[in-house]
């Protein structure tokens, strides 16, 4: 796995990608807003538990965290970070699956078996896909898989808060489509729709914030890991496909082009 962090970073430069080197092409500056959130615990600060052994990639998520206003708790071990969630009150936990002492998966079943409700997203690496299963079925709200940029997790961290109000974990919606990240069904309306992998990874990115233009090259980037631009029709032709089979029968177009930028989903169809 690729994991060298690049030297220098810092939360300047929020769209390097954490957990391996390399930038976004454009350097898009994504939403900063700041959200106006309101923690669990009444405060209008939303406080992260960071449970993750490799100090680099701890550091940049915090630094990237506390740019957008979080307060961030950051553990290095697996039992510390598991009696942490247990004794202090957190909006969300954000841990690695693997790490010293109690593993992430560990952590997860202990809390859930505890009933503790705390949200948590799990960071995973590319490859580990028993273990981000095994992770939803244990009650996780989310994955992020590892190389990532802190932007996807503030969105995560951002919308699993939101939903600790009560809309069914690892269910994305947009209008009438809805994807479910355990069962990898796909639905427009209550008609099902099948998906190649890569076809349902690219919608999925484009679920995750809708309303927001992803670029081609963030596309290539995140759906087939190339940092360069292949130089082909390759993304256009996935959106051909997706737009078949999402929207051909639906009065609703929800795929817009937006011409010499990218892509996105209509926020409110
Ligand atoms: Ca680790």
């Amino acid at each position: 796995m690729r994991r060298a962090l690049p030297q220098g970073i810092d939360s300047t430069r929020r769209t390097r990608r954490v957990g391996r080197g390399g930038t976004t092409a454009n350097g898009a500056r994504q939403t900063r807003a700041r959200h106006n959130m309101v923690g669990r615990f009444g405060s209008n600060v939303v406080k992260v538990l960071v449970i993750e052994d490799e100090k680099k990639i701890a550091s940049f998520v915090r630094k990237g965290l506390e740019a957008e206003g979080f307060v961030v708790e950051v553990s290095h071990h697996g039992d510390e970070g598991y009696m942490l969630a247990t004794s202090r009150p957190y909006d969300v936990a954000v841990f690695d699956i693997m790490l010293p002492g109690r593993d992430g998966l560990s952590i997860l079943r202990n809390l859930r078996d505890r009933k503790i409700p705390l949200p948590v997203i799990l960071l995973t690496a590319r490859g580990e896909l028993n273990e981000r299963l095994e992770g939803l079925n244990l009650g996780a709200d989310d994955y992020l898989t590892k190389p990532f940029y802190i932007e996807e997790l503030v969105a995560r961290i951002h919308a699993v808060t939101r939903r600790a109000a009560g809309t069914p974990q690892g269910i994305l919606s947009v209008g009438d489509l809805s994807m479910n990240l355990l069962t990898r069904e796909v639905k427009r309306g209550e008609a099902a729709i099948e998906l190649t992998p890569r076809e349902f990874t690219l919608l999925e990115h484009l679920m995750r914030s809708p309303g927001r233009v992803l670029t081609r090259a963030q596309i290539c980037e995140r759906v087939w890991e190339y940092d360069f631009d292949p130089g082909t029709n390759l993304v256009e032709v996935y959106i051909q496909r997706l737009r078949k089979k999402v929207d051909a029968e639906a009065p609703v177009k929800l795929i817009e082009t937006v011409r010499g930028v990218g892509y996105r989903l209509k926020p409110r169809p």
